[in-house]
């Protein structure tokens, strides 16, 4: 059995040995700061541990701060209380990859780590993985570029029991999740630590009885058509006015953590140009040329189409395949964008276009 199939069945205490799920997945340890931080640097023999930090003054903005997924050494270095700009995405998927070096007549593959991964993240970011999950595992054939990394993730839950601007994750049933190793909680100086995966072990610490909070109401909710039909989403005049408004510049991708797309490079080094890599790196099918074929033809010129096909592919076509949204209702690209077009509005216009188009 792979060890994903079997972490999420039982709790581990390391008095009481492994448990079902019921009763004592309600304990947890409660320490100080310093104390965890002893167990992170434990950890850190095995695995790369990455979180959420702030990094002062490289917002988009003058003097704005952005928060993104570093490796982190302290709990004190963790954002707890801001929504990651970039998701934990560029982890697992980097923005440049390289898949392999070649020279005339040879090729190899980069050396990977050995360390596992361990991630803190919330619980639309888990299940954001999981769709990433859908389309590099599990859509036909395994990416295994990807696959090198994913294997070794681990997921420490960070709670949100409050939500974030422009969140509308209830909408999409992402708010809440099971799916993780242990679940850490920032108490003033203190930190709780709920254990749910025997990898992770802790002496005796002292024990409390507590589990993860999840928002249950965001401020924006959004209702996705139950079917949306291409001619009839086609047909609705909103996407006009995306043609005049989005710029095209692919940001509202980039922090997205479903969008999946990447494009190929070849770089030929100067000094031999026989030899080089072949990397892997991020695109979106909002930026110019996406969709360029040889002859120059390309589709989806404007950018009212561009945004009507991520739409349909978010909300439409990936929930035919899978059964449910591969939006998770972050809310990350509605913060990004510099024309404050917003996803989760775009969605409910359209379903009242569709109504209104229907009647
Ligand atoms: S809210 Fe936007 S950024 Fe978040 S998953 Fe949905 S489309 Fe992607
Ligand atoms: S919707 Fe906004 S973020 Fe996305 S490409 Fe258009 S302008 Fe850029």
């Amino acid at each position: 059995m792979k060890i994903t199939d079997c972490l999420f069945g039982y709790v581990y205490y390391k008095d009481k040995g492994l448990k079902g799920r019921g009763e004592d997945r309600k304990m947890a340890y409660f320490m100080t700061q310093e104390r965890f931080n002893q167990y992170l640097r434990d950890w850190r023999q095995d695995y790369k541990i990455y979180a959420p930090v702030v990094l002062a003054g490289k917002g988009s903005f003058t003097n704005t701060d952005s928060v993104r997924y570093k490796e982190i050494t302290g709990v004190e270095e963790i954002a707890f209380a801001r929504k990651a700009d970039y998701s934990a995405k560029e982890v697992v998927l980097p923005i440049t990859q390289t898949l392999f070096y070649f020279t005339e007549d040879n090729w190899t593959e980069p050396q990977v780590s050995d360390k596992k991964i361990l991630l803190f993240v919330r619980s639309c970011d888990i299940h954001a993985i999981r769709r990433l999950d859908d389309i590099y595992l599990r859509n036909g054939c395994e990416d295994p570029y990807y696959k090198v990394f994913r294997d070794k993730v681990r997921f420490a839950l960070l709670e949100c029991p409050t939500g974030f601007a422009n969140c509308f994750c209830v909408s999409m049933a992402t708010n809440t999740t099971g799916e993780y190793d242990l679940f850490v909680r920032l108490d003033g100086q203190h930190v709780t630590v709920g254990i749910r995966n025997p990898e992770f072990l802790m002496a005796k610490e002292q024990e409390i009885e507590t589990e993860p909070q999840f928002v249950q109401e965001n401020n924006v909710q959004v209702a996705i058509p139950a079917e949306l039909r291409l001619a009839e989403v086609a047909a609705a005049p909103l996407w006009q006015e995306y043609s005049a408004r989005c710029l095209g510049c692919g940001r509202c991708s980039f922090v997205c953590p479903t969008c999946s797309c990447f494009s190929m490079q070849d770089i030929f080094y100067k000094d031999n140009d026989k030899a080089g890599e072949r990397r892997r790196v991020w695109a979106s099918c909002m930026v110019d040329g996406y969709t360029d074929m040889a002859g120059g033809h390309g589709f989806r010129q404007g950018k009212g189409d561009r945004m009507r096909f991520r739409v349909m592919h978010k909300v439409g076509d990936y929930k035919r395949r899978f059964g449910y949204p591969m939006c998770v209702g972050c809310g990350r690209c509605d913060d990004i964008c510099p024309e404050y077009i917003s996803f989760a509005n775009c969605i409910n216009r359209l379903a009242g276009q569709v109504k209104e188009e229907k009647a």
